[in-house]
């Protein structure tokens, strides 16, 4: 008998999910199947399951399983696969995080070696009537296409520690390895959710001198302390653009940071994270993943005061590595467990999105 795995597809909006069950696939050769552990709810999912990112009006075909942050174990091994991206040998059983998404390999962005702009990566979520069928993280399977990014994660960090590592934390790392923060230097990190925590941390790993949290919600704003930042500005407090653009020029002797990165996703953020930055400063863009919300800045404060803005979706090859090693570096010294708050078994998705998209829940997830 054809072994069957569960997977929450997702219909269309203001459709419940539905599970539905598939056959686990063979992997072809060079691919591998994962049994899936946990899969988190990240605000990207939210968009997608709300409306705010319409993915079928983008020509995404439906039905189809949503979520991207997820871990697990390796389940089935294609022909040709003993190791894993690193080098490292890789056996069925072993716990494993992946890219979510696979580079072409072939189009101007990867052939310039800039494969986390491929096109393709943001068509990552597939038809589930399709198979290999198990091409998102609310199911038990995932399968990982030949060359598909994975690594095996080591035995001291937990589900719950690196299922997320796949996107807000490489995503941080790469963002923040673009825009070259430096030993020495300051950032300022607007808005304090998942990425915002993660890029706490990282920039205190990278070196910076002072890291300035903006947030306006006390809880999340603990949480950056805990993470690592030196300096909090309570949106409670300081109300206006104007006066938080004030303190952090406070906060770094009437210069400037070096580094402002926009990881709230208001476009507002970005006019006003502008004005933040010193001289020759570089802006990081990120969390701004709605199309059509715009914003008017002032191009000639970029020319006088040769100020850089980056924007960046998905990251390298190599840097969900890296924020493994990040992981096992800091996980005594930054409190990667209380990210997450809340779970919920497979059946209760449509709960789970439901509480976390009403802000009962900070950040759930889902455990096979
Ligand atoms: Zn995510
Ligand atoms: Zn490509």
């Amino acid at each position: 008998m054809v072994e069957k795995g569960r997977a929450a597809i997702f219909k269309g909006l203001g459709q419940p999910m539905e599970i539905v069950e598939y056959p686990v696939p063979e992997p072809e050769p060079g691919a591998i199947v994962v049994k899936v552990t946990m899969a988190n709810i990240c605000g990207s999912d939210l968009h997608q399951w709300r409306g705010d990112i319409d993915i079928a009006a983008s020509g995404t075909q439906l039905p189809a399983i949503l979520g991207h942050e997820m871990t697990g174990k390796v389940a089935r091994l294609g022909q040709g696969v003993s190791t894993d991206s690193a080098g490292e040998p890789l056996a069925v059983g072993d716990r494993v995080v992946y890219r979510y998404f696979k580079p072409c390999g072939r189009c101007p962005a990867c052939l310039r070696g800039e494969d986390a702009a491929c096109p393709v990566n943001l068509r990552y979520i597939k038809p589930v009537e399709v198979p290999p069928h198990f091409t998102g993280a609310y199911a038990d399977y995932y399968y990982l296409r030949p060359n598909q990014t994975i690594f095996k994660v080591p035995d001291d960090l937990s589900d719950e520690m690196v299922a997320p590592a796949n996107c807000a934390l490489s995503e941080v790392i790469y963002g923040l390895g673009k825009v070259g923060l430096g030993f020495g230097e300051t950032a300022v990190i607007q808005g304090a959710g998942g990425l915002g925590i993660n890029a706490t941390a990282v920039a205190k790993d990278m070196g910076a001198h002072k890291v300035i949290v903006i947030d306006g919600i006390k809880e999340r704003l603990e949480l950056a302390k805990a993470f690592g930042a030196d300096e909090l500005i309570d949106m409670k407090e300081y109300k206006t653009p104007e006066e938080r653009v004030r303190r952090v020029r406070e906060l770094t002797g009437n210069k400037g940071a070096e580094v402002v990165a926009e990881l709230v996703g208001f476009p507002g953020a970005m006019a006003e994270g502008l004005r933040m930055l010193g001289r020759a400063g570089r802006y990081l863009e990120i969390g701004n993943i709605s199309p059509g919300k715009t914003v008017e800045i002032d191009p000639s404060t970029l020319v006088y005061h040769s100020k850089t803005i980056f924007g960046v979706v998905m990251y390298g090859s190599d840097t969900l590595k890296k924020a493994l090693d990040f992981l096992s570096r800091t996980k005594d010294k930054y409190p990667f467990d209380k990210i997450l708050s809340h779970t919920y078994p497979l059946e209760e998705i449509n709960k789970a999105f439901e509480e976390q998209d009403k802000g009962l829940v900070s950040r759930s997830a889902i455990v096979m």
